[in-house]
């Protein structure tokens, strides 16, 4: 899908490490400027590092520090890209973070802190971008649609997810802001749509892959019997965010090697 997205400027949040990386950089050879996002100064390193293959192969673009959870940073994120690339075309919402604890011993933080980030960021990113795509109006010579949003989400906005529930509250709350936006824009060609990853080898799941013992008991939640790999999603949203997918808007794709099939339920459960 070499060139597929020439000519648009896409900003990826929480794109210094895992997902956030193989997507930026599966947009970047398919013709994306890219603006990658990381959230503090200690993870600036890694984000420049990602900078640097994806210009040593032949892509562009630059970075941006910007907490996602902060109204007044995303709206500088989003103005420092227009005024260095003119408009946003892409928006990959994908920064999210887990803080686990059982429910009954879970601090007001752990809770707010996920939320904020997962939920919040991903509506401040998000109504930052429809404003830009909104005043910018149609390109038809580069993209069918006016812009597209992909949310990060997670086949926890399905699954319930018992010792983890401000996360996949966080993904179920994802699920809605996804659909509402893509029926209150639809009728301004903007495409909302969220991809579903199930398990991924990132820095965010290292202990359920990082031990044989670990990745064994992973696998009997997964039909297809491999982990995801970041370049799974890139693949994907290179995918959500052409023209080859301009009738698709409001729905969550899931991409979990069968998670979502259950099993368990192969034996009759
Ligand atoms: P990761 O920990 O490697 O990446 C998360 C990224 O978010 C990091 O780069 C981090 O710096 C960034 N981030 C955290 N807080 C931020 C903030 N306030 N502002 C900006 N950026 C911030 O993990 P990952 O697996 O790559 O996760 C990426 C997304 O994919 C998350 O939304 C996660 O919930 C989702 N997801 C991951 C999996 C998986 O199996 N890895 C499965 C389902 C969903």
């Amino acid at each position: 899908m070499e060139n597929t997205l020439k000519g648009q400027t896409a900003i990826i949040t929480g794109a210094s490490s895992g997902i956030g990386t193989g997507v930026a950089k599966a947009l970047a050879a398919a013709g994306a400027t890219v603006v990658i996002n990381y959230p503090v100064e200690s993870s600036k390193p890694d984000a420049e590092a990602v900078l640097t293959d994806i210009i040593n192969a032949g892509g562009t673009g630059m970075t941006a520090q910007c907490d996602v959870s902060k109204e007044d940073q995303v709206i500088r994120m989003f103005a420092d890209t227009v005024a260095q690339y003119g408009t946003v075309d892409i928006l990959i919402n994908n920064a999210g973070l887990q803080r686990d604890a059982k429910f009954d011993e879970m601090t007001l933080d752990q809770w707010n802190l996920v939320i904020n980030v997962n939920l919040t960021g991903q509506f401040l990113c998000a109504r930052e971008a429809i404003r830009e795509f909104l005043r910018r109006g149609p390109r038809p010579d580069v993209s069918l649609a006016t812009g597209k949003i992909i949310c990060m989400s997670s086949v926890h906005e399905l699954i319930p997810w018992g010792g983890h529930v401000n996360y996949a509250t966080s993904k179920g709350g994802i699920k809605m802001l996804m659909q509402s936006l893509a029926q209150e824009y639809g009728d301004r060609k903007i495409r909302v749509n969220s991809i579903c990853p199930g398990a991924i080898q990132t820095p965010i799941n290292r202990a359920a892959w990082e031990t044989p013992q670990a990745l064994n008991s992973l696998m009997s939640l997964i039909p297809y019997n491999r982990i995801g790999q970041p370049q799974d999603i890139g693949n994907l949203a290179v995918f959500l965010s052409s023209d080859l997918s301009d009738y698709i808007t409001g729905a969550s794709i899931f991409i979990d090697g069968g998670m979502t099939v259950f099993e368990g339920f192969a034996t009759g459960g």
